[in-house]
């Protein structure tokens, strides 16, 4: 054996070593005897995952109470297990097959879902091994997958019960939605980026011919689901409008005007034009003032039927369209440039779209106030004391948190419905028959659960 020393730490002689040491007998196994119970359970990553600094961090700190209790001999369990990642992973899946010419819908749910199971078996262990590079003393025997049986069926069941409490339900709501994964994001899903743009400054004649309000907007193509123009009931400019209605240019339709104290009126002209379908703002203005919400851009991101003659139409090239023809009637009254944020889906960097849809939601308020309760009460501590006023912001504005996907790799949704009689049942366990008419003719919703 070489008797010097070399100068620096070398890694590679060292932590092979030990750790094989470590794991072939078995001492990061949690003891069966008794001794006080000390257990962590890891934030499962991503199967989809690749070590980066957010893994190295929170294992490190994980591994060192690990090892730190039980040197002081308490029986410590450290749970490891990953998470099945559900739109991560069904893209790569996608990717792969797209590579070969096949559309995961020829091949259909079940043929997909086994495909990604192969990924899984054969590349989805990437990130457990580099987290044993790393050192991690979790006790790997135990292992754990999102996908397994006794995992899903927790989900089913925490989903049952939420579902039974009232916490969860299914309605008509803007979600972010990617045309490209055809799938609802959560917010936390869409990544804003500051891009250049335009805001388009639009004349709406008022019905009759009068000069009506100039309304301003980054996204000229939504226009065309507009059911109001809104106005601060303060603002003496647009006092003539009171009982008005507007034409609504490119369409046949006229539309209200509504005085309502949520518009600035120092913001731009003053006047905001109102698209219940495709923003989350005019959404919940859309609902006070009960007003039609018109879905003008599809789910695959073209124009519908509603957009009248642009129907057809990628969402980016209508937004061409609209502009020209709004300019040939002299309605552009002017373009400014603007910077200005632009949501774009996590996985794909498709531009995200506010859409409206008919999708699952946990009621985020009743939970929101429990913990914003703890912190009040001083139960809990924010560290740094600067971060408190923005953990108040984020939970006391929260919004509903839409939990499902229009995915196949993932918890399919345990709920069914009766071709027969419209019945919704929700059950942990596939039902034989509908409980209101005993119909056998049951389907089961076709999304998945979002479980992160
Ligand atoms: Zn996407
Ligand atoms: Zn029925």
């Amino acid at each position: 054996m070489d008797s010097t020393l070399s100068k620096g730490y070398e890694p590679h002689e060292v932590e092979k070593k030990w750790y094989e040491y470590w794991e072939t007998n078995g001492l990061f196994a949690a003891p069966e005897e008794s001794g006080q119970s000390y257990s962590i359970v890891i934030p499962p990553p991503n199967v989809t995952g690749v070590l980066h600094m957010g893994h190295s961090l929170n294992i490190t700190l994980q591994d060192i109470l690990c090892r730190y209790r039980r040197l002081c001999g308490d029986n410590v369990l450290w749970m490891p297990g990953t998470d099945h990642a559900g739109i991560a992973t069904q893209n790569v899946v996608e990717r792969d097959l797209t590579a070969n010419g096949i559309d995961r819908h020829q091949l259909g749910r079940e043929k997909f879902i086994e495909k990604v199971w192969k990924w899984r078996k054969e590349k989805g262990g990437a990130i457990i091994n580099q987290l044993k590079k790393l050192g991690a003393s979790c006790d790997w025997d135990r292992e754990r997958f999102t996908m397994d049986e006794g995992l899903s069926d927790a989900v089913k069941k925490v989903f049952v019960q939420l579902y039974d409490e009232g916490l969860i339900y299914r309605g008509n709501y803007i979600i972010n939605w990617c045309p490209r994964c055809m799938t609802a994001l959560a917010d936390l899903e869409v990544e804003h980026e500051e891009l250049e743009g335009n805001l388009y400054h639009i004349h709406y004649p008022v019905v009759g011919g009068e000069k009506g309000p100039v309304v301003a907007t980054t996204r000229p193509e939504t226009m065309l689901g507009d059911t109001a123009v809104a106005v601060h009931p303060e603002d003496s400019r647009y006092e003539y409008l009171v009982g008005k209605e507007v034409d609504l240019p490119l369409t046949t339709r006229s539309i209200p005007v509504i005085f309502d104290k949520y518009v600035e009126m120092e913001f731009g002209t003053g006047a905001l034009k109102i698209t219940p379908a495709h923003d989350p703002n005019d959404f919940e203005v859309g609902r006070i003032h009960e007003l039609p919400s018109i879905k003008v851009i599809g789910d695959d991101g073209k124009m519908t039927a509603a957009a009248g003659k642009y129907e057809g139409l990628d969402r980016f090239e209508c937004r061409k369209a609209v502009l020209k023809d709004l300019e040939a009637q002299g309605l552009l009254v002017k373009v400014e440039s603007h910077n200005h944020s632009v949501g774009h889906c996590y996985r794909c960097n498709t531009v995200v779209e506010p859409n409206l849809s008919k999708q699952w939601f946990v009621k985020a308020k009743p939970l929101a106030e429990k913990a914003l309760a703890a912190v009040k009460d001083g139960r809990t501590k924010i560290v740094p004391e600067k971060w408190e006023n923005d953990y108040y912001m984020w939970l006391e504005n929260i919004r509903d948190w839409c939990i499902s996907r229009q995915i196949w790799w993932g918890h399919q949704i345990p709920v069914w419905t009766c071709r027969q009689c419209n019945e919704i049942i929700v059950a942990v366990d596939p039902p034989d028959h509908c409980t209101a008419c005993q119909s056998t003719d049951l389907v089961q919703a076709p999304d998945d659960l979002d479980t992160w």
